[in-house]
């Protein structure tokens, strides 16, 4: 039986990233990927912030990058546009990841596609894991198998996550002004919101996210209707489930870590994970090999994954808490809010909130109850800063 240090069960951005970072460190790693090509097929928006690369010092090569865009342009129900000047990247996430998966296969990592994960059982103080393809032994396991959630599976160890639908079609030609455009309008996507993300050679990903999953393509069809992009061409449709019900309760336990939509790592403000799913995947390399080094892989070492990703990503019940009243509010309320905020929300000073709070009291003080303030830190929470994206 083969055998490694550390096995990973997926070859998504948390797979590939920890696998590189686990074998940069001089851990003999192994990545199963079920498909038979890396990255493939996308189900993603492909959307990456500036700052998430910068935080890994991860330089991206030009082909992975299709555009890169300004920010977010922040669409309410009447069409009043505002604007956060980030910049980040709207990657080709196949390739994107094909990347990562190459920087650790310059390290020696080994990956071996049309691997699927079946099984694993405690083996010799590691794991025997079986795939479709065979037997192998690791010390440790990570699983990044995204929202699939495999480890958890298999080993009891976390409820199935709820999940959130995303759809989206490829389309074009598509005009683009350098921003990703998000759309609040709850009519067509409700207690979610919906996208344009502009891609090179005039194409764009557009789609949805939604919690009234039976209703997700007849929303985006309108939406395509509604935006007047009916006789554009979709050159293909992809989409996904996303967890929504944030971290996992046990995203480590006796030898293995859980990293990526596997541990339930998504920003709820506009679902965005790759970024999560990278550093959680950074955090659980320098976990593993720390516990490698005392040859200890029990609970205890692994209880320091933790205590990293709780230090570094923002809790998750204050988004929550802002999701939800940003999604309370309905397509006349939402507008109404769009008329009292600045037109460019990037370095909105606390004077500025103080200006905005209030023109709501003077006018509309029932928005107030309704949740304003928790809804306007929604906003906040979607930039890179709180790993929005
Ligand atoms: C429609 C949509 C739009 C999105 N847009 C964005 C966006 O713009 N920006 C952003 O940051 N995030 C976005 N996300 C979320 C993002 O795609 C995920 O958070 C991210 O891909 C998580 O990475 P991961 O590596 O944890 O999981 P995944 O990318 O899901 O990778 C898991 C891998 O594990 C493999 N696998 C699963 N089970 C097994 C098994 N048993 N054996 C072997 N292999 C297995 C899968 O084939 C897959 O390759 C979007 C999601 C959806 C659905």
């Amino acid at each position: 039986m083969e055998q490694f240090d550390i096995a990973i069960i997926g070859a998504g951005p948390a797979g590939t990233y920890a696998a590189y970072e686990a074998a940069k460190k001089g851990l003999s790693t192994v990545v199963f990927e079920e498909h038979e090509k890396i990255g493939e097929p996308v189900h993603c928006g492909e959307c990456l912030s500036a700052l998430s690369c910068k935080r890994l010092e991860l330089e991206l090569p030009q082909e992975v990058i299709s555009m890169k865009v300004k920010g977010i342009r922040l669409i309410f129900p009447g069409k009043r546009g505002v604007f956060l000047e980030e910049p980040g990247y709207v990657l080709e996430k196949h390739k994107f990841e094909q990347h990562l998966a190459s920087l650790g296969q310059e390290k020696e990592a080994v990956y071996k596609l049309k691997h699927r994960v079946s099984g694993m059982k405690k083996d010799n103080g590691g794991w025997q894991i079986s795939t479709t393809q065979g037997e192998y032994f690791a010390k440790i396991a990570i699983d990044a198998s995204g929202v699939a959630g495999a480890a958890s599976k298999f080993l009891s160890l976390n409820p199935e996550p709820k999940k959130v639908i995303g759809l989206q079609f490829e389309m074009s030609p598509i005009e683009s002004d350098g921003f990703i455009k998000f759309f609040l309008w709850p009519k067509l996507a409700p207690h979610g919101y919906l996208w344009i993300i502009p891609k090179n050679n005039e194409r764009a990903n557009v789609g949805l996210v939604t919690n009234d999953a039976p209703s997700t393509r007849k929303y985006l069809e309108q939406f395509i209707d509604e935006y007047g992009l009916q006789e554009k061409k979709k050159t293909k449709a992809f989409g996904g489930f996303i967890p929504a019900s944030g971290p996992v309760k046990n995203t480590f336990s006796d030898g293995i870590m859980l990293i990526g939509d596997a541990a339930g790592f998504t920003s709820p403000m506009f679902e965005g994970g790759t970024s999560l799913a990278m550093a959680s995947g950074k955090f659980a390399a320098q976990v593993a090999t720390e516990a490698i080094a005392k040859a200890d892989t029990s609970k205890a070492v692994l209880s320091r994954y933790e205590l990293l990703w709780k230090a570094e990503f923002p809790v998750y019940s204050k988004l929550i808490e802002a999701k939800n009243a940003l999604y309370n509010f309905t397509d006349a309320e939402l507008d109404k809010i769009a008329s009292f905020i600045p037109q460019n929300l990037t370095n909105m000073t606390p004077f500025g909130k103080a200006k905005v709070g209030a023109k709501v009291i003077l006018n509309a003080p029932s928005l107030l109850l309704k949740g304003f303030v928790p809804a306007m830190n929604a906003l906040s929470y979607s930039r890179a800063e709180f790993y929005g994206w």
